[in-house]
């Protein structure tokens, strides 16, 4: 998400709300969306299927199905990304020369 603060506007995680320093891994979606390394890893780990259909913050799909997993930051439960969005997300941040970091599971 986007913030207008008084230097201008700041992007940051819709998910954990860290405003991005321009350095650290961020990974932006559709709408100035976006996801930050520490909450992408943490999708990447606990992201689950549970009931119902669900709307992801990223793609802006909605009437994502119950199959497809999602996550939430625990803080937020209500702000949800798609387990699309987490695989197309982890290999733009694998291919981030400025983060070390590297993504080794599926679509990698
Ligand atoms: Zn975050
Ligand atoms: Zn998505």
């Amino acid at each position: 998400m986007q913030k207008t603060v008084n230097e201008g506007v700041v992007i940051c995680c819709d998910f954990c709300h860290t405003e991005w320093d321009g350095q650290s891994g961020m990974v932006e979606g559709h709408h100035g969306s976006a996801i930050c390394l520490s909450c992408l890893d943490r999708a990447l780990r606990d992201k689950k299927r549970t009931d119902g259909k669900y709307a992801c913050t990223l793609c802006l799909r909605v009437n994502m199905p119950a199959s497809m997993d999602r996550w939430s930051h625990p803080d937020r439960p209500e702000v949800l990304v798609c387990e699309e969005c987490l695989y197309q997300a982890a290999k733009a941040m694998s291919r981030a020369a400025h983060v070390d970091w590297q993504w080794k599971g599926p679509g990698a």
